[in-house]
């Protein structure tokens, strides 16, 4: 798939023909995203929902020594504000003490502008950005308004490139171009591959001996590529490293957080391993097709299924799955006994799911396989064809519900007021929805907590057990809190404003 010799890259709307509005049960989403009508789906009522702009920004700005430069007017960067501090955070969690984090500007187009052009701008932005801060590279995250008024940003850059010292990275991730804001990943990473890499946009796919030859010197190395994602917390980081070093392997992580002149050395691994494949698919197939660095993608390793899944997948390339299941044996066995006392707290419990799709399926499988507590509901951001591993655990179950939805909130509270769970794991956005609806609530990731792995199944366990021991704050909102809506909205299939179409476009 290579798309390298392109400036943009194509969307996640174009490239997956993924799926942002479902109401039913897993049987029907499957069939339906196998035969490609559901990427016609929709809404007839829609509340607002995200833009990539804001995703790709926070995994820009996640890399050290760089600055983000929003090119557009001041208020697309108001999505960003509340993430100016996490940055940061999260680079001296990973050792960094001079961490400054988020360093961003604004191109600050006016009325004016939007007539006479802002690539004048974007040029001083850029020179400004280069004289201040002598950044390792420079990230142009284009919005809507150049973007429809015809600035050339990749020209620009171009014209640049030879007076400053930084690599400058044009990133075309103007909010209208897609109703999926993953593509932002795909943005990001287009402009790791093209400008961050070397001259890699003008390497051509590697052909099959060739790539047998690379695979081979690879395997030898026993050095992986460990994709993280901007939401991960350092935690979740070394449990995953001290998991691939107790089966002999020794692991690089990228992208989020590290420093960009270490990024060369991304295409010497051994193997690239995703913990999620909404994130990482570009990317990693990229690697193959260029490098010859193979990679696995097929699921995250959340829950002992997940965790045992991921692991073999990595240990069944190097040859040493024996190894492998020995470590998973002692680890699953001990994480049994530390589970033991806080299952009987989950004893006819349920609970609804929702974020990501891979992060959902395998969420939700976790809370039924290892806690035993019954899942109700489940609502992906999306859902595409890397979603049909981590729902496996769901299929044939009419009893329960599957809600493909980017916020949407009217849909949410009418599913909670109907299936009453007894938890919510949710998004940072809709766990609020839930909370004022007085269902207890654990966020499903934050950056200082731990959720991957074996030590991520004992930590959400704990948690939750903490939770439901006393969920009187929730009571208390919930009893305390009119929302917006009519009772008669209540009342209404929680679905009515879904279009489903039946047939492939
Ligand atoms: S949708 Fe467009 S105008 Fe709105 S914040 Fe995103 S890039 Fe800016």
């Amino acid at each position: 798939m290579s798309y390298l010799h392109l400036k943009v890259p194509p969307t996640r709307d174009i490239r997956l023909r993924p799926c942002n509005a479902y109401g039913g049960n897993l049987e029907n989403l499957v069939c339906g995203q196998k035969e490609g009508c559901l990427s016609n789906n929709g809404r007839t009522f829609a509340q607002t929902t995200g833009c990539q702009l804001t995703l790709a920004m926070g995994m820009a700005a996640s890399i050290p020594n760089t600055v983000v430069i929003y090119h557009g007017p001041v208020g697309c960067g108001a999505g960003s504000l509340g993430l100016a501090g996490q940055s940061k955070m999260s680079q001296q969690a990973r050792g960094n003490d001079d961490a400054v984090g988020r360093v961003w500007m604004s191109t600050n187009l006016s009325e004016v502008d939007i007539v006479s052009g802002g690539e004048k701008k974007l040029e001083a932005a850029i020179l400004e950005a280069e004289r201040r801060f002598r950044p390792h590279a420079i990230f142009i995250g284009n919005t809507c308004v150049p973007a429809i008024i015809g600035d050339d940003i990749d020209n620009v850059a171009t014209r640049l490139q030879d007076r400053v010292n930084a690599r400058i990275i044009p990133l075309h991730c103007e909010g209208f171009k897609t109703r999926f804001v993953a593509t932002a990943y795909d943005i990001v990473y287009h402009g790791i591959l093209r400008y961050l890499l070397g001259n890699q946009h003008d390497r051509k796919p590697i052909i099959e001996d060739e790539a047998a030859q690379i695979a081979y010197e690879l395997r030898r190395k026993k050095t992986v590529n460990l994709l993280n994602v901007g939401s991960m917390g350092y935690v979740d980081e070394v449990e995953l490293v001290r998991l691939l070093n107790a089966i002999g392997l020794e692991a690089n992580v990228y992208p989020c957080f590290t420093s960009p002149e270490k990024f060369v050395k991304v295409k010497d691994a051994a193997l690239s391993i995703s913990i999620c494949a909404t994130h990482d698919d570009y990317f990693v197939e990229h690697l193959k097709e260029h490098y010859g660095v193979p990679y696995v993608l097929n699921t995250i390793p959340i829950g002992t299924d997940n965790v045992r899944l991921w692991l073999l997948d990595v240990a069944d390339f190097f040859g040493i799955r024996e190894e492998a299941l020995k470590v998973i044996a002692a680890e699953e066995a001990e994480l049994n006994k530390a589970l033991e006392p806080l299952r009987k707290s989950f004893v006819g419990k349920t609970a609804f799911v929702s974020t990501g799709e891979i992060r959902a399926g395998a969420q939700a499988c976790m809370l039924e396989n290892d806690l035993g507590i019954k899942v109700v509901g489940i609502r992906a951001h999306h859902y595409d064809e890397f979603g049909e591993i981590v729902f496996e655990n769901f299929k044939d179950r009419d009893d329960v519900t599957i809600n493909v939805a980017a916020n949407q909130p009217f849909e949410q509270v009418n599913l909670l007021r109907r299936l009453k769970p007894d938890l919510y794991l949710g998004h940072g956005n809709s766990n609020v929805w839930a909370a004022k609806q007085g269902v207890p609530v654990l966020p499903i990731y934050g950056p200082n907590n731990s959720y991957l792995g074996y030590k991520g199944i004992f930590e959400v366990a704990s948690r939750l057990e903490r939770i439901l021991s006393n969920p009187r704050w929730y009571n208390t909102l919930g009893e305390t809190t009119q929302l917006p809506y009519k009772e008669s909205w209540y009342e209404q299939d929680p679905y009515l404003y879904i279009r489903q179409t039946t047939e492939a476009a």
